[in-house]
């Protein structure tokens, strides 16, 4: 496994690589790697592809009272899970690096931005497609992994992608979850046992909100919703939205049906966690 901190370094190796005659497949990360983390890895090998993992804490995508500072690294344990996991090459980059001292350019992805995550987090969304638009040209995938645990930030860069022609495949990597049904996250890291504790009300409800439309066919998004945040009330805890939408657009739906998707996000002290159910 290469290992390197340049854009230089990695173009080179992506170009023998494709020389070579592979495809390639990348996984782009914050570090701090899990569980879920690996599944996206695991898909781009289990697909043939010469696999490459960034790990980059992006400090564009962090609002001002937000916690790029304290984000969990360590590149020492994140190397050892990458070898581990047969990782082709891993791009390390410096902020300097990536941004240099004159970045002016963003790359934003109106109107799906503003929505759920963007109410609360101002500016992330052209944070994240910034930083992810520059790593499609840096390394040049063929395919890029990307986790419905984040299930806007992949709606949002599937559009980016369709809208500036860029020349590869996003695939979608369904939600890892711990053992207690939190669905994997660095942050979770964050949580004191007592918080954690509080924060699985937010699996249990979906999973709940899941079971009623699965097995009890009820459709009607209001329904729905109101049984969950009657759920997420029984906890202390923030509910920060939870809302039954469209997948393509973002707006309320009436009725759950394919293509819709409920998500959500709490904040237990100064911890948030997302989580959501799909219906693709
Ligand atoms: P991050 O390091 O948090 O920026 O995440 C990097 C990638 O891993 C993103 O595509 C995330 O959606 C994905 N990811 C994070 N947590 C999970 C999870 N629990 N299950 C599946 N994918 C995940």
């Amino acid at each position: 496994m290469e290992i390197v901190k340049t854009k230089e370094e990695i173009k080179k190796i992506v170009k023998n690589a494709r020389i070579n005659g592979e495809i390639i497949g990348f996984v782009p990360t914050m570090g701090y790697l899990h569980r879920g983390h690996i599944s996206l890895i695991q898909k781009s090998k289990k697909d043939g592809c010469f696999t490459v993992v960034s790990i980059f804490v992006n400090p564009l995508q962090f609002g001002p009272s937000e916690d790029f500072k304290r984000y969990p690294r360590d590149i020492e344990r994140d190397t050892k899970i990458l070898m581990d996991a047969s990782v082709d090459a891993v791009f390390i980059p410096t902020t300097q690096e990536m941004y240099g001292n004159d970045h002016l350019t963003e790359v934003y992805v109106s109107r799906l931005s503003e929505r759920l995550e963007g109410r609360f987090r101002p500016g992330h969304f052209k944070g994240v497609c910034t930083v992810v638009a520059k790593l499609f040209n840096i390394v040049q995938p063929d395919r890029a992994y990307f986790g419905w645990k984040d299930a806007q930030q992949l709606i949002i860069i599937r559009k980016m992608v369709k809208d500036l022609d860029l020349d590869l495949k996003i695939v979608p990597v369904p939600t890892v979850r711990e053992d207690d049904g939190l669905a994997a996250s660095s942050r979770n890291v964050y949580l004191s046992p007592q918080e954690r504790k509080k924060a699985l009300i937010l699996p249990k409800t979906l999973h709940r909100i899941k079971q009623m439309v699965e097995c009890d066919r009820i459709t009607d998004a209001r329904t729905l919703i109101e049984r969950a945040k009657e759920m997420i009330s029984s906890e202390d805890i923030e509910l920060q939205y939870i809302e039954a939408v469209n997948l393509e657009t973002f707006e309320q739906v009436s009725c759950i049906q394919n293509n819709t998707g409920i998500l959500a996000a709490i904040k237990i002290g100064n911890v948030r966690l997302i989580d959501n159910i799909i219906w693709e």
